[in-house]
């Protein structure tokens, strides 16, 4: 059993299981090595959270589509286009994307919460994390949670994407013991194709993914350690290569990153035209 409890959030265990040394840059080296440049994509991915998230502190009477050009232009956040053209064409689909999204809600509903931080505790994580959204509905049993997350990338999702995100299972687990009510369904809002991709988890389905981040945390841990008593960083956090390097922050520092080729940091937008 560790001595303390690892303290983390969904995306920094994630970002261990995606790649160890990412994660070094990230968490561990202080200073913290020197990033690529913004991108695109995840502007846009942060533009359209932000819209959604203000439209839920909207009075309901005030919650039409008329007010997402207000809400997104706000906050509309621009680097890493390739021009103001390009910038133009993805605002226009970003609003595109909103209009269709909140024709399927009820202006009436109110969430249980929206960017709601959630926090649990287990025998090795203090687990915290912030959820896009987490719904009150009814269920078979009572009332339940669901957790709703917005996705703006490219390709469609499916429930195995649901089914598989440990990050959706941790927030489910942290929402249940934080509302006290059951939260075992996870759904992916894909924005773009105006898709819902769900899954039902069950308490042993639940349990299965915290168990896996546990294991996790305990790997980090043991890394971090042997770090700490001399042993080289670079073995203990090893690189991952694969199709992330050239999307990684940190493809310049590494050395298995610099042999990837650069990509443009607008190329993951370059589908929506402009
Ligand atoms: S460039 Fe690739 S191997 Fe290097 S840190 Fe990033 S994801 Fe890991």
């Amino acid at each position: 059993m560790p001595e303390r409890l690892f303290v983390c959030t969904p995306s920094k265990l994630g970002a261990y299981i995606d790649c160890p040394r990412r994660y070094r840059y990230t968490y561990v080296d202080r200073p913290s090595p020197p990033k690529g440049p913004p991108w695109a994509h995840n502007s846009l991915g942060a533009s359209v959270h932000t819209a959604l998230k203000n439209w839920f502190t909207l009075p309901p009477d005030r919650r039409a589509p008329g007010a997402l050009p207000t809400l997104l232009k706000a906050t509309w956040v621009r680097e890493g286009y390739r021009d103001v053209d390009q910038e133009r064409v993805a605002y226009r689909r970003a609003l595109d994307w909103l209009e269709s999204y909140v024709a399927t809600l009820d202006p009436a509903e109110e969430p249980l919460g929206v960017e709601r931080g959630v926090a649990t505790k287990t025998a090795i994580l203090a687990l915290n994390g912030r959820a896009d959204r987490i719904d009150g509905r009814a269920g078979p049993d009572g009332p339940e949670a669901v957790i709703v997350d917005y996705k703006t990338g490219r390709s469609g999702l499916d429930a195995d994407d649901a089914r598989g995100s440990q990050a959706l299972a941790l927030y489910a687990f942290a929402a249940q013991r934080v509302f006290r009510r059951p939260c075992r369904r996870v759904e992916l809002h894909h924005l773009p194709t105006g898709t819902v991709a769900a899954h039902e988890h069950t308490e042993e389905s639940l349990a299965r993914q915290v168990r896996r981040a546990e294991e996790t945390a305990i790997d980090i841990m043991a890394a971090e350690k042997a770090v700490a008593a001399g042993a080289d960083p670079d073995e203990s956090f090893p690189t991952n290569p694969g199709s992330l390097c050239g999307w990684c922050d940190f493809r310049k520092v590494c050395p298995a990153g610099a042999e990837v080729p650069a990509k443009e940091p607008w190329a993951a937008v370059e589908h929506l035209g402009g």
